[in-house]
């Protein structure tokens, strides 16, 4: 099933219309029962949703993430502002996400099973910044990586890239258990904090609200292309390819 869903997912990038180039995608089963979707509410938010109020009978969760091609990120990081190439591959990805969503649940419907999903990304609460459906928290309970110091889940092809997440009532085996909830390379690394132009990342916090005024600052700059309120500064670094350490 792993080999299938890959292989739909990378026909879809190999299809797609966009610009940006991925690197090769990732994907990882959680059981629809797996503990720690609870554990969301305490970590995540209180409101985020269980896999089966996306799907009564659902039984299977399945991550992926699309990691950017190697000269997104090096532009980014070039780039004394967030590089148009980045927020083109924010748009983009976020289209390429719905697009294999959509494949997914349809394949998944000629086998007779059922499938739900939540928007790739503005699926939160404007005012809490809080999501229902966290798809980066949903791929670390699916095994993918665990969390960097920048907020971001580091796979094993890095943290530059985007996550997609569907419920499905078909069984699929689930995969390796999640790693540990944090990268043990963040302890001896500060890039993402330096990195931040804004400094809403420090040693100790990491002010969401004022990471999201300038990502809405981003937007307006790019305001020729759709809704582009992303940065990436803090996902450039070590951390950007691959799991670092
Ligand atoms: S840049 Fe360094 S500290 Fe920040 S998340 Fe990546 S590895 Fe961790
Ligand atoms: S996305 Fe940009 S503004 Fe937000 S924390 Fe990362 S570097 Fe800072």
């Amino acid at each position: 099933m792993e080999k299938l869903i890959t292989d739909i997912i990378n026909d879809k990038i190999r299809t797609s219309n966009g610009r940006t180039r991925y690197r090769s995608p990732l994907v990882g089963f959680a059981s629809a029962n797996d503990p720690l979707f609870a554990r969301l509410r305490e970590v995540a938010n209180p409101d985020h949703l269980l896999p089966r109020e996306m799907l009564p009978e659902a039984q299977t969760v399945i991550a992926f993430f699309l990691p950017f091609d190697n000269d997104v990120i090096k532009l980014n990081r070039k780039d004394p502002y967030v590089s148009r190439e980045w927020a083109v591959a924010y748009v983009e990805t976020n289209q390429l996400i719905k697009d294999i969503c959509l494949e997914l649940a349809q394949q998944l419907g000629k086998m007779g099973s059922r499938a739900a999903y939540e928007m790739p990304t503005h699926n939160f609460d404007s005012e809490r910044l809080l999501s229902g459906w966290s798809h980066k928290h949903v791929a670390y309970v699916c095994g993918l990586g665990s969390f960097g110091h920048n907020t971001m889940l580091i796979t094993a092809q890095g943290c530059a890239g985007r996550f997609g997440s569907l419920v499905t009532d078909k069984y699929i085996e689930p995969g390796t258990s999640p790693e540990t909830l944090y990268h043990p390379f963040c302890e001896k690394c500060d890039y993402c904090v330096k990195a931040c132009p804004i400094s809403a990342l420090s040693e100790s916090r990491f002010d969401k609200a004022t990471c999201y005024q300038y990502l809405l600052e981003v937007d307006k700059f790019f305001d020729d292309l759709p809704v582009s309120d992303a940065c990436g500064k803090c996902a450039n670094g070590p951390c950007a390819f691959k799991s670092p350490g």
